[in-house]
Order: C-alpha cells, then sequence, then structure tokens
C-alpha cells in the first residue's frame, strides 16, 4: 500500500505562483520533494474550483482533460438510490464540475510560469521576521529571502508549526483513515457513492475507461492498514464495488493510504506570514472542497497583494475575506460527516430528505466566484 506522502502534492503553492505571476508579480515555490509526485491519482473539482481555475486562465485547458461530472448519486449499500443531484444544471456550462487526473490539474498550474518559479528539493526547516522581510533556512543550510511568506505546505506544516505554534492536525469526524485508487471503470456515467454501516465507497468517472476510487471505514481500528478487513466491510455492496475491490486487491502498491486529518486554527496570518490551502484549513474530503479553496485562496491573495495599499492590513483582509467561506465548508463538512456514522436505516431514511437540501445549502454559497 503507498503513503499518502507521495499524493500530497503542491496544489496551492502552484496556484499561488500562478496567481502572482499573472498579476505581474515575482514569486519563488520551494518544495521539499526532489520528484514530482503525483501518484497517478485524480480529484473531484466541484464547480466553485473550476471557477478558480478559470480566473486563473484555464477554462479552455481545463476542457482538455479529464471529464465533466453531470450526476452524483447516493445509493445505499444494496445499490438503493437515495437521492441523485443534477450537477450540470445546478452549476452551469461555466462551472460544470470535473474530475481531472492530478498530474493534468498541476501540469495545468505550472504552465507558463518560469522556469525558475520552482525550486524542488528545498525543505523549510526555520523562519526569521523582521519589520519588512521575511528569511526562510532551508535544510541544507541555505538561505532564502522575500517580502511575504506564504505556507502553503499541507496539513502537517512546518510553517504553521514554527510561527504559530504546535498546532496538530485532528482526526476527522468522518472518519480516521480512507483508501484512493485508480480502476477500471466497470460502467459509470455518474459519480457514485454507496454508504453502509461500516463504510463509505465512491466511484468518479475520469473517463470512460478508468474511476478515480475512494473508501472509508469507520469504527475502531478503521486507522489500519488490513486490507483484508477493509474488504470484508464491502462484502455486501453491490456488483461494481465487488469487482472494482476484487481488481485493485491485486495491486495494493496502487491503493493509497490517507488518514483524515483536519486543521482548524485561530489565526492564518502573523505579521509577513500567511496560511494557505490544507495549511491553514485542511478539511476532510467530504464535499471535496480541498483543491477549490486552496485555488481560491491563491487567487484572494494575489489580489490583496498586488494592490498596493497599507502592508499591515494585508493578513486581516485576508482573514475576513476567506474565513466565511472556509467556516461554511467546514460547517457543513461537520454536519454530512454525522450521517456517515448513524444506523443504516436512519441514514437510509433520512438521506432521501435532508441529502438534496445539503447539497444546495454547501455548494449554492460557493456559486459566486471570489473577488481576485
Ligand atoms: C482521501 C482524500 C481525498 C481527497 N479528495 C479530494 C478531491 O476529490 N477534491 C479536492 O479538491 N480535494 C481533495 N482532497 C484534498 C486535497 O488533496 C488537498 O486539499 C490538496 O491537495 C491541498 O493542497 P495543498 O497544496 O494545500 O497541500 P499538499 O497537497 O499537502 O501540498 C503541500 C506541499 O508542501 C510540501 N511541503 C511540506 N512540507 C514542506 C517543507 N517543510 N518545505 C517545503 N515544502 C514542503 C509537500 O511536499 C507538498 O508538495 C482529498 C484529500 C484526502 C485526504
Amino acid at each position: 500500500m503507498a503513503d499518502d506522502a507521495t499524493n500530497r502534492v503542491l496544489i496551492a503553492g502552484l496556484a499561488m505562483a500562478r496567481a502572482l505571476h499573472r498579476r505581474g508579480m515575482p514569486g519563488l515555490v520551494l518544495e521539499r520533494r526532489a520528484d514530482v509526485a503525483e501518484a497517478g491519482l485524480a480529484i473531484n473539482l466541484p464547480g466553485n474550483a473550476v471557477q478558480a481555475l478559470a480566473q486563473l486562465g484555464l477554462a479552455d485547458a481545463l476542457g482538455q482533460v479529464g471529464s465533466p461530472i453531470r450526476r452524483r448519486e447516493y445509493r445505499t449499500e444494496r445499490g438503493r438510490l437515495l437521492f441523485a443531484v443534477d450537477e450540470g444544471a445546478f452549476w452551469g456550462a461555466r462551472a460544470h464540475p470535473r474530475c481531472v487526473r492530478r498530474g493534468d490539474l498541476l501540469r495545468l498550474l505550472a504552465d507558463g510560469l518560469p522556469a525558475d518559479a520552482v525550486r524542488r528539493g528545498r525543505a523549510v526547516a526555520a523562519i526569521r521576521q523582521s519589520a519588512g522581510d521575511v528569511s526562510v533556512e532551508l535544510a541544507d543550510g541555505a538561505v532564502e529571502r522575500g517580502g511575504w511568506l506564504v505556507g502553503a505546505d499541507g496539513v502537517h506544516s512546518a510553517v504553521r508549526r514554527s510561527v504559530f505554534g504546535e498546532a496538530a492536525p485532528s482526526p476527522a469526524l468522518l472518519g480516521q483513515a480512507s483508501w484512493r485508487f485508480m480502476a477500471r471503470n466497470p460502467g459509470l456515467d455518474a459519480w457514485t457513492l454507496w454508504a453502509g454501516a461500516g463504510g463509505l465507497f465512491l466511484l468518479i468517472p475520469v473517463d470512460r475507461d478508468e474511476v478515480y476510487g475512494w473508501a472509508s471505514v469507520g469504527g475502531a481500528g478503521a486507522a489500519g492498514r488490513d486490507l483484508a478487513a477493509v474488504r470484508r466491510v464491502f462484502d455486501r455492496f453491490p456488483q461494481p464495488v465487488q469487482d472494482t475491490l476484487d481488481r485493485i486487491l491485486l495491486r495494493p502498491d496502487a491503493i493509497h493510504h490517507s488518514p483524515l486529518e483536519e486543521v482548524r486554527v485561530a489565526h492564518w496570518t502573523e505579521g509577513r506570514v500567511l496560511l494557505m490551502g490544507d495549511a491553514a484549513h485542511a478539511t476532510a474530503p467530504v464535499w471535496a472542497q480541498g483543491a477549490a479553496l486552496a485555488l481560491e485562496d491563491a487567487l484572494v491573495l494575489a489580489g490583496l497583494l498586488a494592490g498596493g495599499g497599507d502592508r499591515d492590513g494585508i493578513g486581516p483582509a485576508y482573514e475576513a475575506l476567506r474565513r466565511p467561506r472556509v467556516g461554511h465548508i467546514q460547517a457543513m463538512t461537520d454536519r454530512l460527516s454525522r450521517t456517515a456514522t448513524m444506523p443504516d436505516w436512519a441514514r437510509n431514511l433520512l438521506l432521501p430528505l435532508i441529502g438534496p437540501r445539503s447539497y444546495r445549502a454547501t455548494y449554492a454559497k460557493l456559486r459566486v466566484p471570489v473577488s481576485a
């Protein structure tokens, strides 16, 4: 089984570099990993992520990769449809949700950046601030200086730990861990989630041949890595789940184990140091908002940094603009996560009633693009 670190991949950092570059501002991305790690997985981009990518100049390029998600289906562990959402109608043509390979998303974000905008194999080890600048000491002893430091270094952010004090991520309400993989498409043309007492199983078509899959298991021992135990949880699930599991278990190395961790901290800014993406607000993937929020953070922050004006006001303005949207996602994530822990009969009774309303209540606010 592959470790989750192999698919933590710099979406926020590249988005920030791109947003700055589009405004004619210089930026340097320091990335700990020496290689380009994208692990071959995919990512589900809800309409607000698609909007943000368009604001980053990538609307046409995005249309060339992955595939649009027209419909979501929520089903029981026996396959009965609880409710469906017409995503195409909800988001409209300009923000049609898409599922794309992570490698494609990273390539798009990096496209057109100056060759030296990203330095790989450079781990941030220590940070010092003075009145007008920030200096960063790297693990190899080198020092980089700049006007601002944006901590886009993920859920276990060294920047957050160093500048904002120890704020360890907490386990998500949804569960302790999940597994991600790519598999042959068993004939699905919709985003499909099967929910049962022991676990959740989601398949999203990336194209006609391939699906991106995600499974989570509740209860004691769920953080473990025993794939045979995970397999047993889904014994009663319908054929597409059984076939997919049997096939992927032949290649356990291609299954990615991901702890489900969240970051909820009181401050994202301290002087000239700012946090964004998972470093600021990692959230369980219930509404698939990780990439979307990171892209939006980048747009808002680049707008403020390029705007001139009071330098001391940038951090507070960034938090004031972003906290309401992020707080909304966190609240809606908790709300839906609670239904995952309900007994089957209660969830199956409740979801057809509250499911469509939750979808609308969560995403309606996000249809308004961020102003950048
Ligand atoms: C199971 C699961 C499923 C998900 N599904 C989706 C989905 O479908 N849609 C979606 O939008 N989101 C999804 N997410 C969330 C999404 O993957 C993240 O929100 C997104 O990757 C955040 O990007 P980031 O750039 O902020 O952090 P990361 O992807 O973690 O990137 C941080 C980068 O910082 C680097 N780094 C770390 N420490 C240092 C250091 N000291 N110095 C220099 N570099 C450093 C790392 O190597 C890494 O490249 C999912 C998450 C999980 C766990």
